[in-house]
């Protein structure tokens, strides 16, 4: 009996080290193993390091060739072609290189929240670079968008579309970045036990070195670094930790 609770003990503990050696080394705590052709799909420039560069970083040092879709140019403020210039600068400071990375420049998909991004269109763009690039992950924003942006909520629901309609080719699967509270979203590193003890299918925490790098990255987007934005820098959760979900089908859901 005391030797079964000694494996038992000893058995957690090795779990929980484990976890925590995957977690200051930059690792994801979770499964994606078998993909091949993962792809970060986002909004605007930017996207790729406010919000995901841990996802980033983490499925980089994992020698997942990451290639990125950003559906605008940012153009809010015509700054289009330097915000383009920026990103580009940006994925290559985070280890993307400029072969994987593509804008999208449509005039029916401007970058503006009070603008709703056709569905349909979103979904064949997307639905094209997929099939050409031989995408078998596809990661973006949930439903609520992280940051309630309508484009970011428009990339949840193209994607959604494709997946509950069987679009997706097959073996093709979809992660979401979950959207936490406004609380959560500012606690930077603090809210790692939260996430660490909720559910996720994957949780990326960055190490110091890949949190440093990611900030160089948001660096690269000079026109963006309006003071708020250095605030968001020093206490964003979302500068450190990422946790995902895998994107079911409506239909399995409401079976499950
Ligand atoms: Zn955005």
């Amino acid at each position: 009996m005391l030797a079964v609770a000694l494996v038992a003990v000893l058995s957690v503990l090795w779990c929980v080290c484990s976890r925590w050696r995957d977690v200051l080394s930059g690792r994801p705590v979770g499964n994606f193993r078998g993909v091949r052709a993962p792809l970060l799909l986002i909004a605007h420039p930017d996207d790729e390091c406010m919000f995901f560069a841990p996802t980033v970083l983490g499925l980089l040092q994992e020698q997942r060739p990451l290639s990125v879709l950003c559906c605008s140019t940012g153009n809010y403020y015509n700054q289009g072609e330097t915000r383009k210039k920026e990103f580009i600068q940006s994925c290559a400071a985070l280890g993307i290189p400029p072969s994987n990375v593509t804008v999208i420049d449509h005039r029916n998909l401007p970058d503006n929240p009070d603008i709703q991004w056709d569905k349909h269109l979103l979904s064949d763009l997307i639905l094209t670079h997929i099939n050409q690039k031989n995408v078998d992950l596809v990661i973006t924003f949930d439903e609520k968008g992280v940051s309630g942006h309508s484009n970011h909520i428009a990339l949840y629901h193209a994607v959604r579309s494709l997946q509950d309609s069987r679009q997706l080719p097959e073996g093709c699967s979809v992660m979401v970045l979950e959207s936490v509270t406004i609380f959560r979203k500012y606690l930077s590193v603090l809210d790692l036990p939260i996430s660490w003890l909720l559910h996720s299918d994957i949780l990326f925490v960055s190490s110091g070195p890949q949190y440093r790098q990611a900030k160089e990255a948001m660096m690269c987007h000079q026109s963006q670094l309006l003071w708020f934005r250095h605030i968001y820098l020093l206490f964003s959760r979302y500068m450190a930790i990422n946790s995902l979900h895998f994107l079911h089908d409506t239909k399995t859901e409401q079976h499950g």
